[in-house]
């Protein structure tokens, strides 16, 4: 590997993948992925691959809706693309699971399908943290997916390599600074 590089990103999931996508796009010149496992170690290797389409925050279905054609549009695009089907979504909480199960039999025993540990990240609001470190020059972050971040990966990708390549915050990202939670503007929205 060469030992140089204009953009360095730690972390191979989707969001570090999915930024240094952007930046090839954006010929930001040579971007390397540092990982300290495998790519897709994190959660990215174990999320269920759900893209929401339905909540009540008019930036976040903006977002999830440019993702998802991203991920329709990928074979057109880089020549693989991967299957997206359109589905239901239940979540189910234990007061609603006995009667949902008068109707559904098979939900009163549920079935573990696989286990696995691993970290899950959750910002205060259950938004994304996208920035960069204020007084370090050049250091950039995006974390905080709170359980969501497959489905904004394209987006993310999108806006934080814009924000590495011209260095001024995209507006689509303006309201997912770190500085909402020492300012008590947090993100207010909800999934249903
Ligand atoms: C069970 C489960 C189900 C989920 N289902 C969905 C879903 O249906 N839809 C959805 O949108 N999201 C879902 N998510 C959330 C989604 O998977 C995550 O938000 C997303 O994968 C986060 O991607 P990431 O790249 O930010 O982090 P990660 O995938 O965790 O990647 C971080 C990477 O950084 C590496 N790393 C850490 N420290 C270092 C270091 N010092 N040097 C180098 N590398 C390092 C790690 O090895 C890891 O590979 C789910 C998550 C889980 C756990």
């Amino acid at each position: 590997m060469a030992s140089t590089c204009d953009v360095l990103i730690g972390g191979g999931g989707v969001t570090g993948l999915s930024t240094a996508l952007h930046l090839a796009l954006r010929k930001c010149g040579r971007i390397r992925v540092l990982e300290r496992h495998y790519v897709g170690a994190g959660q990215s290797g174990r999320g269920a691959g759900i893209i929401r389409s339905m909540v009540r925050h008019a930036g976040l279905s903006r977002w999830q809706a440019e993702s998802a054609r991203f991920f329709q549009n990928l074979g057109e695009q880089f020549g693989e693309g991967i299957p997206v089907h359109a589905a239901g979504y239940l979540l189910a909480t234990d007061r609603i699971t006995p009667r949902a199960s008068m109707t559904l039999p098979w939900m009163r025993q549920g079935f573990v399908h696989r286990t696995f540990a691993c970290t899950y990240d959750y910002s205060p609001d259950g938004m994304p943290i996208l920035d960069r470190l204020e007084g370090l020059a050049g250091i950039y972050f995006a974390a905080g997916f709170s359980g969501g971040g497959f489905s904004l990966s394209p987006f993310v990708g999108r806006t934080m390599a814009e924000y590495i390549a011209i260095g001024r915050r995209p507006d689509d990202i303006a309201e997912l600074s770190w500085q909402r939670f020492r300012d008590g503007k947090t993100i207010q929205w909800s999934n249903n």
